[in-house]
């Protein structure tokens, strides 16, 4: 795909969309005036419902389709895909939740906006990588009927899309009775739930980036996404990582189409690398899509985790060249997006899992490797 093509697909799918995130996209990086609008905007423009089933409410499609929308988000605004990608990845956990009943409960009104989807599964991520103790631990009660209940105690320091007119947000929970770790879906209004103020961030500020707590907070089986953390993160990982990664897609895109507005010397010293690197991108593109849609990374997630450190290195080389060809414009204040990409652009190796993360744990297969002769 062409990085212009892209760039007019928003423009030409949804205009209205694309007009109020290129109006409001330095705003929605700077300050939370807008952010709660954000959740809103996108599910008026139906992309809240792409690659989800027809008879779920969605408008069918793929998850490539829904990493599209994604990255098309992303060129007009990084924050504004960051909440679309927190949207649309706890809507992905509920289609690949054995929970019929939450479900049926939640998703009306994820699709259409009304309620906003929270992931806060680094802690878990981090978890599985023996880089940090689960935040979040359940004490077993009874409840109605001798059903199993918990009450559950804890938080997380960084979740986005807490939605301040109403959100349900994703979190892992160790369980003290023992046994492997959950997944529950946990309401802004139950019990014993807290939202902090807005983080105080140097970008990405209209995202409804906060720190959640519970304290004694009731849960039952209704709110339980997986029983088994690990087991159901493996599958769902792919989704996941594939709709961050989407982000990073349509950031580059975004600051390679910008090398085009600088002047026919800055652009004739940088079209080869330019050139490359749209190449590049639209090979790890194709890539991604395809090994997401494939199942392939379920079983081989390294392959996943090389694409999304390369894809982040794209970001990087992109987002300079575009500060290169931009010269001075795009060190003045609302004149360019440059200055913009390169907040958004910090932000993409920080994110979990980071680029230092995976690092570290392709470092370590392959420290396995001659044992166990995989690479998984
Ligand atoms: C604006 C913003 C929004 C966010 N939104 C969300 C969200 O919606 N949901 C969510 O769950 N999280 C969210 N996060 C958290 C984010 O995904 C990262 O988890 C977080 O920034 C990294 O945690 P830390 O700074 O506490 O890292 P630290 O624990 O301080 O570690 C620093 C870095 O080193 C790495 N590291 C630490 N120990 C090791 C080790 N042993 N081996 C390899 N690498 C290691 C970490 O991965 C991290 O990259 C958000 C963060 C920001 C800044």
């Amino acid at each position: 795909m062409s990085t212009h093509a892209s760039l007019c697909g928003l423009a030409a799918r949804a205009p209205a969309l694309a007009a109020w995130l290129d109006a409001h996209a330095e705003t929605l990086d700077t300050d939370a005036t807008l952010s709660g609008d954000v959740v809103p905007q996108l599910a008026s423009a139906g992309l809240l419902r792409i690659g989800v089933p027809a008879e779920l409410g969605g408008a069918g499609g793929t998850i490539g389709d829904a990493i599209d929308s994604v990255a098309d988000v992303a060129g007009h605004s990084f924050a504004a895909a960051f909440v679309l990608w927190g949207q649309r990845t706890f809507i992905e956990y509920l289609l690949q939740s054995p929970n019929r009943g939450l479900r049926e409960r939640l998703l009306p009104a994820l699709l259409s906006g009304e309620l906003a989807g929270a992931t806060g599964l680094s802690n878990a991520m981090k978890y599985l990588c023996a880089i940090e103790p689960l935040q979040i631990r359940a004490t077993q009660t009874t409840g109605s009927n001798s059903a199993p209940a918990w009450r559950v105690n804890g938080g997380l320091p960084w979740i986005t899309n807490l939605r301040k007119q109403g959100f349900v947000a994703a979190a892992a929970v160790d369980h003290e009775a023992g046994g492997a770790p959950s997944i529950f879906a946990i309401a802004h209004h139950a019990p014993g739930v807290a939202r902090s103020d807005d983080l105080d961030l140097i970008g990405l500020r209209g995202t409804n980036t906060a720190a959640l707590q519970m304290t004694d907070t009731p849960l039952t089986e209704d709110d339980r996404i997986a029983e088994n953390a690990p087991a159901w993160l493996t599958r769902v990982r792919p989704a996941f990582l594939g709709l961050q990664c989407g982000m990073s897609l349509g950031l580059a895109r975004r600051s390679l189409t910008g090398t085009h507005d600088g002047g026919p010397g800055a652009r004739a010293a940088v079209a080869d690398d330019v050139a490359a690197l749209t190449e590049q991108l639209d090979t790890l593109t194709a890539r991604l899509k395809t090994g997401v849609a494939q199942g392939e990374f379920v079983d081989t997630p390294a392959s996943l985790f090389k694409l999304r450190i390369a894809l982040a290195e794209l970001v990087h080389d992109a987002a300079t060249l575009e500060v290169q060809t931009g010269g001075g414009r795009g060190y003045l204040r609302g004149v360019s997006g440059v200055a913009r990409r390169q907040r958004e652009a910090a932000f993409v190796p920080i994110v979990t899992p980071s680029l230092v993360q995976l690092k570290n744990q392709l470092a370590a297969q392959r420290a396995q490797q001659p044992k166990t002769g995989t690479v998984s």
